[in-house]
């Protein structure tokens, strides 16, 4: 079965939710509808011409991009210039496009740590934070026979994540009472009888934003008519998400050693360096995208180098001043999306039986060339 478009995007929401993205940006679906079955999904850092050209050739109906391609207000849809051409084709080939920016660079698993993973960080913490979750304590009380399901359904609804672990809780047995009322049909007892039950307390934890809706998944797994449940606050850091990673490599490089390997990991043609050369880097900041505006952010961080693209020229002087290397890699250092979205669509995809194909593409969109 081919999944639908809407199907394919809950998927990709589930990594970058919408909420994630800045408040200037523009994301989600952009051209044509999701409200269809989907032979060919493409990832794709940018849509322009070539890049439509390729998705019409390989029988592509939905485009996954980076970046938005309607990002400033349209003026007119007029098919003699080229951006009004390109929507134009779009819609003649019933493409449709959906944008994830900068939802896809803060989430977790996201653009930023697919960089800091091929970069090789360590220890890699958030460089600017852009979103915070409170954290809560949600506890339930469950008869025995019940006590999987209900923990599977607040798990599945994404109760208790601590760090890189899933299905924390912890579960205790005892006994639970109550007496049943005038109107009731109680799953287990029977109305003006004081019941005794073997019941189990589960207790886990949970980010203020899903509480709705986990609460809504264990009411629903919960054989009772009346589910037991208190919130705790917690008075602990709150789980935050953000831009750009800082981490340390397992073995210290010069810069020239640093530049290179960035060259050679990311598949670039040229990179601009700030800084000595021999300098010994230690702690890497990267960001994809322009990160001009937070090299001053990845000095006080302590980084010796930030990795990223579009560096100004007195951001860079700035940037010397206080002691911070930069390599300059270009904004195409984001292409790293195209095969790691695209091999998380098809992960996904796979497990739920879809025979949808999921392609990354192929044209290269900088429009910067090394001589
Ligand atoms: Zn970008």
């Amino acid at each position: 079965m081919l999944a639908n478009g809407q199907t394919i995007i809950q998927l990709v929401e589930r990594l970058a939710p919408k909420s994630l993205a800045m408040e200037w940006d523009k994301i989600g679906l952009q051209v044509g509808t999701l409200q269809k079955p989907v032979q060919k999904v493409m990832t794709a850092l940018d849509v322009n011409e070539e890049v439509v050209e390729e998705a019409i050739q390989k029988g592509v109906s939905l485009i996954i991009a980076h970046h938005p391609v309607i990002f400033r207000p349209l003026k007119h849809l007029r098919t003699d210039l080229p951006a009004g051409r390109l929507l134009a084709k779009l819609l003649a080939h019933d493409i449709a496009v959906y944008s994830m920016h900068t939802n896809l660079d803060v989430a977790n698993g996201g653009l930023n740590d697919w960089l800091a993973e091929e970069l090789e960080l360590q220890q890699t913490e958030i460089l600017d934070v852009t979103y915070q979750d409170e954290l809560k304590k949600l506890v339930t009380f469950v008869p025995k026979s019940h006590r999987e399901q209900v923990f599977q359904a607040m798990a599945n609804a994404g109760a208790g994540h601590i760090g890189q672990y899933s299905h924390c809780s912890f579960q205790i047995e005892g006994t639970g009472t109550f007496l049943p009322l005038e109107g009731t049909t109680p799953f287990i007892g029977e109305q003006g009888k004081v019941e005794h039950v073997d019941e189990v307390r589960i207790e886990t934890v949970i980010k203020s934003s899903q509480q709705a809706s986990v609460i809504k998944a264990m009411k629903a797994a919960h054989p009772y008519d009346e589910v037991a449940y208190d919130i705790y606050p917690l008075d602990l850091p709150p789980f935050t998400l953000g831009l750009g990673r800082i981490g340390k490599l397992a073995e210290p490089m010069t810069l020239e050693e640093y530049a290179q390997f960035v060259k050679r990991k990311l598949g670039l043609e040229g990179v601009r360096i700030v800084g000595s050369k021999d300098r010994l880097v230690k702690k890497v900041a990267v960001l994809g995208g322009s990160g001009g505006s937070y090299l001053l952010k990845a000095a006080f961080r302590g980084a010796d180098v930030m990795v990223t693209g579009d560096v100004g020229y007195h951001e860079a002087q700035d940037a010397f001043v206080e002691g911070l290397s930069i390599i300059d890699a270009g904004h195409n250092i984001e292409k790293i999306m195209k095969p790691r979205l695209a091999s998380f669509i098809q992960e996904k995809l796979q497990e739920q039986k879809y025979k949808t194909e999921v392609i990354a593409s192929e044209v290269h969109t900088d429009p910067f060339q090394y001589l």
